[in-house]
C-alpha cells in the first residue's frame, strides 16, 4: 500500500521525492553563496520554461492570486480600460482584481465549456482605447484552452498589453512568450511547475515594465511592486546578492530541482506528453459516456479534465469512492454547475500508470455506484490512445 494517497486534482499534484528533499535541508542563509547560485540558476531554467529570453523573471513568496493581483497593480491605473476574457472562476477573479485597482472593464464572457470568438475580440478592441486584454490560458473551473497566439496577436495589433493567466497551464501547455508576443505570464508552484505551494512566478516582457516604469500612480501595493523586486532578481541572475523581502529559500532550493527536471525532459517533449496523457485520459472518460464540459476536445485543456457525472450519480458519493480506490480527485468549481461535474488534474511528473490508477479508481466507484457499463473499457480506451501515440 502506498503511504499516501495519489492527488490527482488540478494543483496542488504530487511532487517528485527529489523536489520534496531539496525542501528539507537545513535553512541557509538568504546571502549564502550557494543559495544566491541557485536562485539565479532558477531564474535562468524559467526562460526555458516560459520562453522567454528578452522578458524579466521574477519569483517571490505567494500563491497564484498574488501573481494576478500585483499584475493588475503593476500595469493599471485608475481609469484604465481592460478587455477581461472570461472563460469562467478565474476570469471572475481577475475581474474583481482589476475593479480594485479602478480599471473600467469591458468583458466578453464565453458560454460555459467555450472560449471567446477572436472575431468578437477583435470587434471590442477596434473600438479602441484598451490598455490591456487580460485572461487565462486555461481556467481550472471548466477546463478550457484559450488560444493564446491569436488573442496575442490581436491585443497588439490594437496596442493593447496581453496579460496572460497561466496558473493552470505553464509547464504543461504550449506557451512561447516571445515569440507569441505574450506580455505577462504568470503562475504558482503548485501546478505544472511541481513544487509545493507558496511561490509566485511571472515572467514580464521589457514593453510591460516600461508601461510600469512610465506610471502617474505609484503601484498600490507594496509587498508586490515589480519594481521593487527587479534589482533582487536582476542581481541573483548574476549571482549576486540583493534584498528586497525575505525569499523563501528552501521553496527555491526545491524549485530548481524541479525546473531542472523539466529542462532535462525537454518542454517540447513536455507538451507531448501532457497532450498524451490527455487524451488517453478524455479517451476513457469517452468510452464511460461521460460527457465533459468543454464543448469540443480541440478546446479543451491537457492539464485537466472535466467530466460531467452521469444521471443519478452526486458527487458527495462519488468522490468519497474515488479516494476509497486510493486516489484523490476535485468536485465541481463554477458555481452554476458545481454540482454536476469532476475535475481530475493529469500535469507534472505523474506516470502513466497513476493515470490508469486514477481511471481504474473512477470505473470502480461509478460501478460500486450502479452506473452501468463494460467494466474495464475505461482503462482499455486509455491504454489504447496511449499505445497508438508511442
Ligand atoms: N488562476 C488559475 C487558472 C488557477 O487555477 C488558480 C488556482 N487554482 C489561480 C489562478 C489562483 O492561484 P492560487 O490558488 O495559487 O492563488
Amino acid at each position: 500500500m502506498k503511504s499516501h494517497k495519489l492527488l490527482m486534482i488540478p494543483g496542488p499534484i504530487e511532487f517528485d521525492p527529489a523536489v520534496l528533499a531539496a525542501m528539507s535541508v537545513p535553512t541557509s542563509s538568504h546571502t549564502d553563496a550557494a543559495f544566491i547560485q541557485t536562485f539565479g540558476e532558477a531564474l535562468e531554467k524559467m526562460r526555458q520554461v516560459f520562453q522567454s529570453s528578452q522578458g524579466q523573471p521574477f519569483v517571490v513568496a505567494a500563491s497564484g492570486t498574488f501573481a494576478m493581483d500585483v499584475a493588475a497593480a503593476n500595469l493599471i491605473e485608475a481609469g484604465d480600460r481592460v478587455l477581461l476574457l472570461n472563460i469562467g472562476y478565474f476570469s471572475e477573479r481577475f475581474g474583481e482584481i482589476l475593479e480594485r485597482y479602478g480599471a473600467k472593464v469591458t468583458q466578453i464572457k464565453a458560454a460555459i465549456g467555450a472560449r471567446p470568438d477572436p472575431q468578437l475580440v477583435e470587434d471590442e478592441l477596434k473600438k479602441g482605447g484598451y490598455k490591456a486584454i487580460f485572461f487565462s490560458h486555461v481556467d481550472t473551473s471548466t477546463g478550457v484552452l484559450n488560444d493564446v497566439p491569436t488573442l496575442a496577436q490581436l491585443a497588439h495589433r490594437y496596442g493593447a498589453l496581453c496579460v496572460v493567466d497561466g496558473v493552470c497551464s505553464i509547464a504543461a501547455e504550449e506557451l512561447r512568450m516571445d515569440e507569441w508576443g505574450v506580455d505577462v505570464a504568470l503562475t504558482a508552484s503548485q501546478k505544472a511547475i511541481g513544487v509545493p505551494p507558496g511561490l509566485a512566478l511571472w515572467m514580464v516582457s521589457q514593453r510591460a515594465l516600461e508601461v510600469c516604469r512610465t506610471r502617474k500612480t505609484p503601484v498600490a501595493n507594496y509587498y508586490g511592486d515589480w519594481l521593487k523586486w527587479l534589482p533582487v532578481m536582476q542581481a541573483h541572475e548574476a549571482r549576486q546578492f540583493d534584498y528586497f523581502a525575505t525569499p523563501a529559500i528552501n521553496l527555491i532550493r526545491a524549485l530548481n530541482v524541479s525546473l531542472s527536471q523539466i529542462v532535462a525532459e525537454g518542454i517540447e517533449n513536455r507538451y507531448a506528453r501532457h497532450r498524451r496523457m490527455s487524451h488517453a485520459f478524455k479517451a476513457a472518460m469517452n468510452a464511460l459516456e461521460l460527457d465533459q464540459i468543454p464543448v469540443s476536445e480541440e478546446i479543451a485543456a491537457h492539464t485537466l479534465t472535466a467530466v460531467r457525472y452521469p444521471k443519478g450519480i452526486q458527487a458527495s458519493e462519488f468522490l468519497p469512492r474515488v479516494a476509497q480506490e486510493g486516489v484523490i480527485i476535485s468536485g465541481g468549481l463554477l458555481p452554476p454547475i458545481k454540482q454536476e461535474y469532476f475535475r481530475v488534474g493529469h500535469m507534472g511528473n505523474i506516470s502513466f500508470g497513476d493515470l490508469i490508477g486514477t481511471i481504474s479508481a473512477i470505473e470502480r466507484a461509478l460501478a460500486g455506484l450502479g452506473y452501468r457499463f463494460a467494466i474495464g473499457s475505461a482503462v482499455a480506451a486509455a491504454q489504447r490512445a496511449l499505445q497508438e501515440a508511442a
